[in-house]
């Protein structure tokens, strides 16, 4: 901890009292500049299921996902590795690339933990900016 905030800092390290200075590749190679290890989003795939009734659209209580965990969206889940896919929107969420599929359906089924939002009252519902882009979006794709 001492080392890396009292002598490796950022800008000037005190390398000729660095205890580490014989092994450090830094210090070696003469090359300070900071790298970033950038994390690669992994991809996935989603259908995303759009029920409507009376102009209003069902959303779910997520239980199933680890992201978003007991936020409201739409009923959706994740295929793997799917072929022919064509993605009507994506999102870029924590480490993941989102590639998701709009499935329109106009049989209602009884869902557990779902209720209807109107599309035209979005700023009254407390609603994940994931979830009302996608009302946003179908709202435009009509
Ligand atoms: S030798 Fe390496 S670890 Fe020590 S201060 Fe310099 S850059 Fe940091």
């Amino acid at each position: 901890m001492e080392l890396g905030a009292l002598i490796c800092k950022p800008s000037n390290p005190l390398c000729n009292t660095c205890p580490i200075s014989r092994n450090c590749k830094s210090f070696i190679k003469k090359d300070f500049a900071l790298t970033k290890i950038k994390k690669k989003n992994k991809n996935k795939y989603f259908l995303l299921k759009v029920y409507k009734k009376n102009n209003k659209y069902l959303l779910v209580k997520n239980i199933k996902f680890n992201f978003l965990k007991n936020f409201n969206i739409f009923p959706m889940h994740e295929l793997i590795k799917p072929k022919n896919f064509t993605q009507n929107i994506n999102f870029k969420m924590s480490n993941m690339n989102m590639n998701i599929k709009i499935e329109y359906n106009n049989a209602i089924k009884s869902i557990p933990l779902s209720y209807w939002i109107d599309p035209k009252k979005l700023r009254n519902y407390t609603l994940p900016s994931f979830t009302k882009k996608i009302v946003r979006y179908l709202e435009n794709n009509k």
